[in-house]
């Protein structure tokens, strides 16, 4: 049983990025205004994730890490139907059958604290009363121990610290409201540093800096289509003084750091025909449409996802981003 419960985990936590992503939805499940993120190691050796959230009750620590423990939600079909980002119960739970858990956490009005630790979905002893100041700390140690392929596949360090940086980069940007920070154990300078910023272009300049943010534009796109196509489209999109390597496209559907190739592809063609010697964008949009009209065909993991009338809105996005890129042209 547990050799299943840890093949399932693997696939749940694929890399070091993957328990990162779960655990800073937790916390801003729980409405923390502050998380920062420690990492040893690429985090095979230490992901520890703080914040300043609404903390986990006393009552609620024994069943924690069993799977399917959730707050929120049952159906997977609810995945976004529910302000909070959780699915399924099943993060935490994953990440004890490969890794050391331990939990410190206190509930508002509490004078201390507790601290647990968990392996293979259980505590490892009773909760212990500790000094705690607000909010929850999950440190996740030695990820993969007992999966030796997975550990040997994830050697290069460097790599998974960046797939880190860049994820939190992220978040930082459309959490404009919450401050985030990641550093590497040990280090005195955080690699991402963002403070709460009025607005959206403040975040994105604070965490990609003044030369990405001065060359960005504001696309807006609304439809409201009783017949099926309705979404709400903003966002920010590079312009021609902006060059760069590689595309990069931030995307949130409801809130929800998604990854839709489709689109991205879609917006590169758009580039690679307007502004050909700027043809690889700096994108940051964010999709507000009916939950229900979001799938996530595959895996629950898995950030692709796919749309209801999924070529209406990319086509509608794209000739919006077109016109915005001629007029800027002119
Ligand atoms: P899910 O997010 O789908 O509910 P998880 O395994 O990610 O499942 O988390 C299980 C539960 O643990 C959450 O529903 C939440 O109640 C609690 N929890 C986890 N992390 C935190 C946190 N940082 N602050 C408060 N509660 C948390
Ligand atoms: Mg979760």
């Amino acid at each position: 049983e547990s050799v299943v419960n840890r093949i399932a985990a693997g696939e749940v936590i694929q890399r070091p990025v993957s328990a990162v992503k779960e655990l800073v939805e937790n916390s801003l499940d729980a409405d923390s205004s502050s998380i920062s993120v420690v990492v040893k190691d690429g985090g095979l050796k230490l992901i520890q994730v703080s914040d300043d959230g609404h903390g986990i009750r006393r009552d609620d620590l024994p069943i924690l890490c069993e799977r399917h423990t959730t707050s929120k939600l049952t159906k997977y079909e609810d995945l976004f139907s529910l302000s909070s980002m959780g699915f399924r119960g099943e993060a935490l739970a994953s990440m004890t059958y490969v890794a050391h858990v331990t939990v410190t956490t206190i509930t508002k009005g509490q004078i201390h604290g507790y601290r647990v630790s968990y392996r293979d979905g259980v505590m490892e002893n009773e909760p212990k009363a500790c000094a705690a100041v607000k909010g929850t700390q999950i440190m996740v140690e030695n990820l993969f121990y007992n999966m030796t392929a997975r550990r040997k596949t994830l050697q290069n360090s460097a790599d998974d610290y960046g797939k880190i940086v860049d994820l939190l980069s992220r978040m930082a940007i459309h959490h404009n409201n919450v401050s985030f920070s990641c550093r590497k154990h040990g280090a005195v300078k955080a690699d991402v540093h963002s403070a709460v910023s009025p607005s959206r272009l403040d975040s994105i300049r604070s965490v990609y800096g003044v030369s990405v943010a001065k060359n960005l534009m504001k696309v807006e796109v609304s439809s409201c289509d009783p017949s099926g196509c309705t979404f709400d489209m903003e966002g920010f999109i590079s312009n021609s003084n902006y060059v760069a390597k590689k595309t990069i496209l931030v995307l949130f559907i409801n809130d929800r750091l998604v990854e839709c190739s489709a689109l991205k592809r879609a917006i590169e063609i758009v580039y690679a025909a307007t502004l050909p010697k700027a043809s690889k964008p700096f994108v940051y949009m964010s999709i507000i449409l009916p939950r229900e009209h979001v799938d996530i065909n595959i895996h629950p993991t898995k950030k692709e996802v796919s749309l209801l009338n999924q070529e209406i809105i990319i086509e509608m996005i794209q000739s919006e981003v077109e016109v915005k890129l001629r007029n800027a042209n002119d």
